[in-house]
């Protein structure tokens, strides 16, 4: 048996002992030693979600490292004892949209945490759609499982960076000064850009921002307007990404853009706030591209380990708690309250 943190519906999360997932000649079992809580985690237990009905509910956790503990007798190139993380967006393999590099848009995508049994336990099943595909990435000797498994949203990040189509010396705004914001302002520098902006309304948050990166600018409510005129000399930013799910950060974002500027929505909206009024003549006279991305292809993904582990991109120092799994309660009531930045789960001892 092992102990499995479980969505069983709205609001409901149980810490249960489950019998340890059993796996298929194509597959392979992770010990898991970090995983960690997201937006995303946040929202399935704030709503509920489709997969957690049937029985006893859905194992959380997209965000994971940890060691091989058993290998299919099919599986080659893997082997037990080695670390690894996961990308956990598996798809089918085999239509066009796989086909084409993108796994993680699949229409019959299966994500760990998501639509099966995620991390938030002692152990995970690796399904053989992920051991084929390349899910499964071996983790640098010196990177950590804690960074290891940040490279999941990091390279959701970095998914949104690459078509940000940041130029060197470029002012950049971040809105949403979280462990997203931050880990945006970081891939944009490395992308070149000469000014890093970060706006929040949680001040506990900008000073954790200033604390990690003090050559970034934070900008509190109220302050937006002037503090971006006064730094891009009158001009507007040319790169404004929405860390955040507001409505009014994308209204914002266009009417702070300068000429030729780019609008990057990375924040989804909830249901009941996604229509957005907006002037198109912004878009128009100013000649600004808006896009939007979400997840991650599994180049960027092992991209992003490889940026961690050359050191070019730090994501430790976001980390700022650790649980045990039977305080997942306590860890996602503090995630939810906006507490620290990054918290997630130390599983079997590190
Ligand atoms: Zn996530
Ligand atoms: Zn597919």
């Amino acid at each position: 048996m092992m102990t499995a943190v479980r969505l069983i519906g709205k609001q409901s999360l149980e810490v249960q002992s489950v019998a340890v997932p059993q796996i298929e000649d194509d597959e392979l079992l992770l010990r898991v030693r970090s995983g960690f809580i997201c937006g995303t985690d946040l929202r399935m237990y704030k709503n509920g979600h489709a997969h957690t009905q049937g029985a006893g509910g859905l194992t959380l956790g997209h965000e994971v490292a940890g060691e091989i503990a058993a290998v299919g007798r099919a599986v080659s190139r893997y082997s037990e004892g080695m670390r690894v993380t996961i990308d956990p967006n598996i798809g089918c393999g085999v239509c066009d949209v796989c086909v084409s590099g993108n796994t993680q848009m699949c229409p019959d995508l299966r994500a760990l945490g998501i639509h099966i049994d995620g991390g938030f336990a002692e152990y995970v099943r690796i399904p053989r759609q992920a051991v084929q595909q390349g899910n499964v990435a071996v983790i640098p000797e010196n990177v950590s499982f804690d960074e290891a498994a940040l490279a999941e949203p990091l390279s959701c990040v970095l998914n949104a960076a690459e078509r940000c189509a940041t130029q060197p010396g470029d002012i950049v705004l971040v809105v949403g000064a979280g462990p997203i914001g931050l880990m945006h302002g970081r891939i944009q520098r490395m992308f070149g850009a000469g000014m890093i902006l970060v706006h929040d309304i949680n001040e506990q948050r900008l000073q954790a921002c200033r604390e990690r990166e003090p050559q970034f600018v934070t900008i509190g409510p109220d302050e937006l307007d002037t503090a971006v005129a006064q730094y891009s000399g009158g001009k507007g930013v040319d790169v404004c990404i929405t860390a955040a799910p507001s409505p009014e950060a994308q209204q914002r974002g266009l009417e702070l853009l300068a000429l030729n500027g780019r609008l990057m929505l990375f924040g989804g909206l909830p249901k009941d706030r996604q229509n957005v009024l907006f002037n198109s003549n912004l878009i128009h006279y100013k000649q600004l591209i808006v896009s939007g991305t979400t997840r991650q292809n599994l180049r960027q993904y092992r991209a992003c380990i490889d940026f961690i582990a050359k050191g070019i991109v730090t994501v430790s120092d976001i980390i700022t708690h650790r649980f045990a799994l039977e305080d997942a309660e306590r860890a996602f009531d503090d995630a939810a309250a906006g507490t620290g930045l990054k918290l997630g789960f130390s599983v079997g001892g590190q």
